[in-house]
């Protein structure tokens, strides 16, 4: 059966979406012609404005609406340590924690040869200018406990060896295979906690 074009054009915009096949997909669509028409307009409104107003902070990569973060732009946290995550998404998940004061630099993905993706691809360089001055003593790797986290995580740690900077990997505890995101927030303070030096 063909859709009307209206409701085929929006069934494609959810199959983009990850995770969204086309039966969910389908079901979607259906459901926004159910919503009321403000409220349509509201959730509309709320994807333009999430992709015009929010941006990638030019220090550490996470995203933010203002440029520095507001993470960055806090001088009561600890200049002295950098939290290296795949992911903004895995910001978020240790700030929630509430523990960590240090600072994050996102990479915004993992090495993985398998899927073509190297180290230029990643952040890495600019983490490498950020430990130029003095100021960073400690330097975390919170990659994810997964192949392309730990091959990331190991690279990071050859590169920086030779420049005396305390290195170390958070605590395995979290679940293997799993992404930082979803681990709950105590075993993430346990993995934190038990970091070990590399
Ligand atoms: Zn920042």
């Amino acid at each position: 059966m063909q859709y009307p074009e209206p409701i085929s054009k929006l069934i494609d915009s959810f199959m983009k979406l990850p995770g969204i096949g086309p039966k969910t997909a389908v079901r979607l669509a259906f459901f926004v012609l159910s919503m009321k028409e403000d409220v349509v307009l509201d959730f509309a409104k709320a994807l333009v404005n999430a992709k015009r107003n929010l941006t990638y902070c030019k220090i550490c990569g996470h995203i933010t609406d203002q440029d520095p973060c507001y993470i960055c732009e806090d001088k009561r946290r600890d200049q002295s340590v950098i939290c290296v995550v795949q992911d903004p998404k895995d910001v978020i998940a240790m700030e929630k924690m509430k523990e960590y004061q240090g600072l994050y630099h996102v990479l915004h993905g993992a090495i993985s040869p398998m899927d073509g993706i190297g180290p230029e691809d990643i952040k890495i360089s600019e983490l490498l200018k950020r430990l130029q001055d003095d100021q960073v003593v400690e330097v975390i790797l919170a990659t994810n406990p997964n192949i392309e986290g730990e091959a990331t995580a190991m690279y990071i740690s050859r590169l920086l060896k030779p420049t005396g900077i305390k290195l170390s990997r958070i605590a395995h505890g979290l679940p293997v295979g799993g992404d930082l995101e979803y681990a709950d927030e105590v075993t993430l303070s346990k993995a934190l906690e038990g970091r070990r030096e590399m």
